[in-house]
């Protein structure tokens, strides 16, 4: 092979999801779109805050094209930094300065900057929470460490303590949260963030090395009923936070987020270091340029999350009814099911015979369970029940 194998690997398989979309194209052509009741994508359907259009607007009429499109600073634009740290210094009370924060393209870029700037031989490892996005172990292992598994605590979709602390060793580099949660829709609790905040300050001394917490938050804005979402390095001193405006803002296909290194984590400023060293090794440098711009007008803004929450509840009201075994979601905008037989997989397959297309949570590291993405047009779900009510009859 003229290629290196695990890059050809992860560049031919392609994932359940992006299967189950090109399927869903297929039978729309055959059977019609509004026949199909995709559910398989996390792609925001909330348009952007009017915000973002008119700064572009602005932008264009009053920048010239090479202050617009120009190459900014390998970390970020001062001005974008500053406006980031800002806005969480007034939300959090926090005192996050410009330069703790590096600019990057989503969570994704965020996420694998941290993954690679904290691995330091292949002993090391981080620890993924399930249920949890499929992307962490390709991240992981690319940056040449391994990722162990924390089995999910399905009853609350919080954290199992008991089984966490099993998994933790010499080799902990990092435990990757992320909550709103991909695909659980659980939010963590203060008390969740506590006890792990008090673990692993014990696990600390133990060990005599730092763990850190990279705390994976695109979903942090997404939450409903009044859920709130504990600002992790208030309660952890050794915490990496990884964000991403593509669904708070609806602008996944801009590639814009960013890393906060606060000042606080040990040898912060060794860190953030080897953060944009992971940067530079890796050619995420200068992130979008007009995006960085954008954000120094729309930070704060959302798209309408009502839409997302009208979702919610049509879609969990209706498949409890139909008998449907689900978590309620305080966060993000998946919807988790039991599968009715414990091969979800085989589920899947079945709903497909709806023309519902589902996404089996095997890859999430939780079998047995579903995820129903629920960012799609609401007569769509309303379509979609009857569908569910005969797919659960196949089972009873
Ligand atoms: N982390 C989680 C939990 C996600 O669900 C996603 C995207 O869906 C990402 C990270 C990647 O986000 P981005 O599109 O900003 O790279």
């Amino acid at each position: 092979m003229i290629v290196a194998e695990d890059m050809y690997r992860l560049g031919s398989q392609r994932s359940v999801i992006r299967d189950l979309f090109e399927y869903g194209k297929k039978l729309a052509a055959e059977i019609g779109a509004e026949n199909v009741y995709d559910f398989s994508l996390g792609n925001p359907t909330v348009p952007a805050p009017d915000c973002v259009n008119e700064t572009i607007r602005s932008l264009t009429q009053t920048l010239d094209g090479i202050t617009l499109h120009g190459y900014t600073s390998a970390q970020g634009d001062e001005e974008a930094r500053q406006a980031v740290a800002d806005y969480l210094n007034q939300t959090h009370g926090t005192h996050v300065k410009a330069d703790d924060l590096y600019m990057a393209m989503g969570a994704a870029a965020a996420l694998s900057l941290c993954f690679r700037a904290l691995t330091v031989d292949s002993s090391d490892e981080f620890i993924a929470i399930a249920p949890f996005f499929p992307e962490y172990r390709v991240f992981v292992e690319a940056a040449g460490a391994k990722l162990a598994v924390v089995p999910a605590d399905t009853k609350n979709f919080q954290i199992d303590f008991d089984e966490l602390e099993k998994r933790i060793s010499k080799h902990t580099k990092g435990i990757v949260i992320n909550s709103p949660n991909n695909p659980s829709g659980a939010v963590y609790s203060e008390d969740t963030i506590k006890r792990l905040a008090d673990l692993l300050c014990r696990k600390q001394e133990e060990f005599h090395k730092d763990i850190f917490i990279l705390a994976d938050e695109p979903y942090r804005e997404i939450v409903y009923d009044g859920a709130k979402v504990p600002f992790v390095t208030k309660y952890y001193k050794n915490t990496l936070v990884c964000y991403s405006f593509s669904k708070s803002l609806s602008l996944p296909g801009e590639r814009i987020g960013y890393v906060l290194v606060p000042k606080e984590v040990t040898d912060s400023r060794e860190v953030y270091a080897a953060i944009a060293g992971a940067g530079r090794s890796l050619g995420y440098v200068c992130a979008p340029s007009l995006f960085q711009k954008v954000l120094v007008s729309c930070i704060g803004q959302t798209g309408d999350i009502k839409e997302y929450k009208k979702n919610r509840n049509l879609l969990y009201e209706g498949l409890t009814k139909i008998g449907y075994e689900c978590f309620k979601p305080q966060g993000a905008f998946y919807l988790f099911v039991k599968s009715p037989s414990a091969d979800s997989e085989a589920f899947c397959e079945l709903a497909k015979e709806e023309h519902l297309l589902l996404v089996p949570a095997d890859g999430f590291g939780c079998p047995g369970y579903v995820r129903i993405s629920y960012c799609v047009d609401y007569d769509m779900i309303k379509r979609a029940l009857p569908a569910f009510g005969r797919l659960y009859q196949r089972y009873v």
